[in-house]
């Protein structure tokens, strides 16, 4: 059996960001980094836009750490390599070879995969699900060939395929949402119409109102079907209907929660010495109240780093996190801050959509929860995460201070 200091079950970003943070504080202590993928640590939110456009670059351009970074760092990356078993009285690791790893200390990062409804024809060939580099790959090489494109979603990644592959010669596209707008649940329903006019007008087909009843061939997609009784004819699909996190390595178990893995604010589980970062983490969240769990790059990032700190034992971070996130669709880029989990009571406009710079705010009731920004300044990105930072606590302390 082999030992180690850190075993990080997980080599995405929330794997690799514990990593950095662990060698920011302990430079000797040894490290296991061992991750599923056969790729190193890669900017997945980078995928589409590397990969699918009209100019798709190599898998090279997207990773987060060349080899040099981790011999210098002394981590131990083993790429293609999966943990089956995690024993957490004895610290001791299985992986899918038979090998054994005694820790010390671990963090789950093992992230999350597309979810797959439970429709009939979902095994069918050129039905898409994406999450890895290899999924892009594969829909890079069969959108060469297969022009006519169907979209089941109408989330971040939905658009952002659509927006990319409407712009490839001789691709048609077509989203197939249940709403009746494009991301109304950060835009509001008046500018969500708008985006969707915007899609329209790329030459993108919209049927909304349309739930996915399955996928219709013998072996290989033809049509696509709907709850409404609609048939669509596609050559390919490409489902984009939300992620669950991976978390079959602790099934059955509490850290196995349907909402993911429970951690307290310095991102460690009811187990002495495992932590958990990324997609899985469900963390009390210290502005807005509760508990929560995001599928964001950057709380990826900040989890990572404050997880790592405090498992080298010279830290004691909690990790105090205001919600954001961005996506490119076409020439809008939007940034969202905030909570948006809740539907809004109330939007308030701000900007000129014809020159496609505005900023939405959401309410619930008088309480500011959340701004989405199309294509605005930093610093006024910077100024509402002040003021969504403040507020909560400014109210709080005065709901304590009224009794
Ligand atoms: C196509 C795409 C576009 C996105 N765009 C954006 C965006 O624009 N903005 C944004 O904020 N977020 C975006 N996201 C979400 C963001 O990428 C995730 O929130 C982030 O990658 C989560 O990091 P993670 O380390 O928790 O998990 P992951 O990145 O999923 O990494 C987890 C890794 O753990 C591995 N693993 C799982 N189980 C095991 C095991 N038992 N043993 C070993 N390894 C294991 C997995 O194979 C995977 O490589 C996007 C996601 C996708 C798929």
């Amino acid at each position: 059996m082999i030992r180690r200091d850190y075993l990080i079950v997980g080599a995405g970003i929330g794997g690799v960001s514990v990593c950095e943070g662990i060698r920011e504080h302990d430079k000797k202590g040894t490290i296991l980094l061992a991750g599923h993928e056969t790729a190193p640590p890669y900017h997945r939110p980078q995928l589409f836009k590397s990969l699918l456009g009209k100019r798709a670059g190599s898998a090279e351009q997207v990773l987060v750490h060349d080899d040099a970074w981790f011999a210098r760092n002394h981590i131990e990356l083993r790429t293609d390599t999966l943990v089956t078993q995690i024993n957490l009285e004895r610290h001791i690791a299985v992986l899918a070879n038979g090998q054994a790893i005694e820790f010390r200390k671990a963090c789950m990062a093992m992230g999350s995969r597309a979810r797959r409804p439970q429709v009939a024809g979902g095994n069918l060939g050129n039905v898409f699900y994406l999450r890895t580099l290899r999924d892009v790959q594969a829909l890079r090489e069969v959108a060469d060939l297969e022009h006519e494109v169907a979209i089941i979603g109408g989330g971040c990644i939905a658009l952002e395929a659509a927006a990319l592959l409407s712009q490839l010669p001789k691709t048609k596209v077509s989203i197939i949402h249940r709403g009746a707008q494009l991301w109304a649940r950060y835009l509001g329903p008046e500018l969500g119409a708008w985006l969707a006019e915007y899609y329209t007008a790329h030459g993108v087909k919209l049927m909304f109102n349309q739930s996915l009843s399955g996928f219709e061939g013998r072996t290989v997609l033809k049509n696509i079907a709907t709850k409404s009784g609609d048939r669509f004819s596609a050559g390919l699909a490409i489902v984009a209907l939300g992620a669950e996190p991976n978390l079959g390595l602790v099934a059955g178990t509490p850290l196995a929660y349907p909402h993911g893995t429970p951690v307290n604010e310095y991102l460690e589980t009811d187990e002495k010495g495992l932590f958990a970062v990324g997609d899985i983490a469900s963390y009390p969240d210290r502005i807005f109240g509760g508990v929560r769990r995001v599928e964001h790059w950057p709380a990826a990032v900040a989890q990572g780093q404050v997880a790592g700190a405090n498992m080298s034992g010279k830290k004691r971070i909690k990790f105090d996190y205001l919600p954001h996130f961005s996506s490119t669709v076409f020439d809008l880029h939007f940034d969202c801050v905030g909570d948006f989990s809740k539907p809004a009571t109330r939007f308030e406009i701000e900007g000129d959509r014809a020159k496609k710079k505005f900023l939405v705010r959401h309410y619930i009731l008088s309480q500011l929860m959340g701004v989405t920004f199309c294509n605005q300044p930093p610093e006024k990105i910077e100024a509402a995460r002040t003021q969504l930072r403040e507020w909560p606590r400014g109210k709080k302390a005065v709901a304590e201070e009224q009794g």
